[in-house]
């Protein structure tokens, strides 16, 4: 049976999800219509808007529904106006928005430098912003975005904080985190793919990135998706569940560390020492590439990633392990396993037993993938 470890690329679909999401279809009306087919449709939105809002505990009306976490941080970072700060971890889906952006270092575990961050605020003449993470998609190391916000705020600058990995792996609210915008993702919590959220705090100007029709509040235009959108609100009633499963989780994830630093000394766990999301281990093994050893677990069955896979499936080192300080070797062999709703122990022994039976072949056999320049 295929074991899948790999949430926090995508999380497998709720069945309550796929259940609500088939009962969508039968609402064709456009959501902007004002017959009766229409105002269904955008009933069946605002109560998914709601579903999203009690979760992280905002007004339903800072909702912005986008195509994705992607999305969401392009759309958060989309004023040229305003001078950024990002840190040196961030994805890419905020690093390649602006080339102006400016980085903030981080240390060993990818922790952001708050002196680092102050600095670069002291030296902007104008109103900046600053883009944060929540948790770090590849090791799942938490960021102190409360501490971010004290400096952040002493600045006046405006607070971004993309949460895709946080959502539904740790508790927060909007307010505890003391942000200005916050992006999700639906398909990270057991939703649809192609739908998320960047919520605006009430009365932060943003100007909307996709023009035409006046949705969501004149802020982001295009007939919504209803389907997606309904998904989204379902999995998001799911969160507080998922959140309960989080001890469990992190048990099993810490039996994985366990176990194969015990069969293999070598390996290192990246960001192990400090907070970190329950379900997430960045596995490294200097000299085996990771790109072969993703490939010969998915032989088996065994189905992970390197945190640094781009759509086009090719693996290049990791810019969050650079940042951290680690070389191309390092970064070019470490795998990313991700537990979720589904994971089982015994895929979790699975998964020891066929990761450290590989390594011990490749060692002995010393004739593959040892050669990451
Ligand atoms: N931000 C982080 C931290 C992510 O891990 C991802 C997806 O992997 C995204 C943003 C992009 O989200 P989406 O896939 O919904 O576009």
């Amino acid at each position: 049976m295929d074991v899948y470890l790999d949430y926090n690329a995508t999380a497998i679909l709720r069945p309550e999800v796929i259940t609500a999401m088939q009962n969508t279809f039968q609402l064709f009306g456009n959501s902007s219509s004002v017959h009766r087919a229409g105002r269904k449709a955008k009933s069946a939105i605002e109560e998914a808007r709601e579903r999203i809002a009690s979760v992280v505990e905002v007004s339903p009306a800072e909702i912005i529904f986008t195509s994705g976490g992607t999305e969401s941080n392009n759309l958060a970072l989309s004023n040229r106006e305003i001078p950024v700060f990002i840190s040196a971890t961030e994805h890419d889906s905020i690093n390649a928005v602006r080339e102006d952006s400016k980085i903030i270092n981080v240390d060993v575990n990818g922790i952001i430098n708050l002196e680092h961050l102050e600095e670069l605020l002291s030296s902007a003449d104008r109103l900046s912003m600053v883009s944060v993470m929540l948790a770090n998609n590849e090791t799942g190391v938490l960021q102190p975005i409360q501490q971010v916000v004290n400096i952040a705020r002493r600045f006046g600058a405006i607070i971004h904080c993309d949460a895709v990995q946080g959502l539904g792996k740790i508790p927060f609210t909007f307010s505890e985190l003391g942000v200005d915008m916050l992006s999700i993702s639906a398909h990270k919590i057991g939703g649809p793919k192609g739908v998320g959220a960047l919520i605006v705090k009430e009365g932060i100007d943003l100007p909307p990135l996709l023009l035409g029709g006046g949705q969501e509040r004149n802020r982001r235009a295009g007939t919504e998706n209803v389907t997606g959108i309904c998904g989204f609100g379902v999995a998001a009633s799911l969160v507080q569940s998922a959140l309960k499963q989080a001890s469990n989780l992190e048990s099993m994830r810490n039996k994985i560390e366990f176990e194969v630093k015990e069969k293999i000394p070598e390996v290192t766990v990246y960001g192990h020492g400090v907070a970190r999301l329950p379900n997430t281990s960045c596995i490294g093994l200097p000299d085996m590439s990771n790109e072969s050893q993703i490939m010969a677990l998915d032989l088996a069955g065994v189905y992970v990633s390197a945190g640094s896979a781009c759509s086009s499936g090719k693996i290049t080192p990791s810019h969050v392990l650079k940042a951290m300080g680690f070389n191309d070797n390092a970064a070019s062999s470490a795998i990313r396993v991700s537990l979720g709703w589904q994971t089982t122990e015994n895929d979790c022994n699975t998964f020891i037993s066929v990761w450290t039976d590989m390594v011990k072949r490749i060692f002995n056999s010393n004739d593959l993938c040892r050669s990451v320049a």
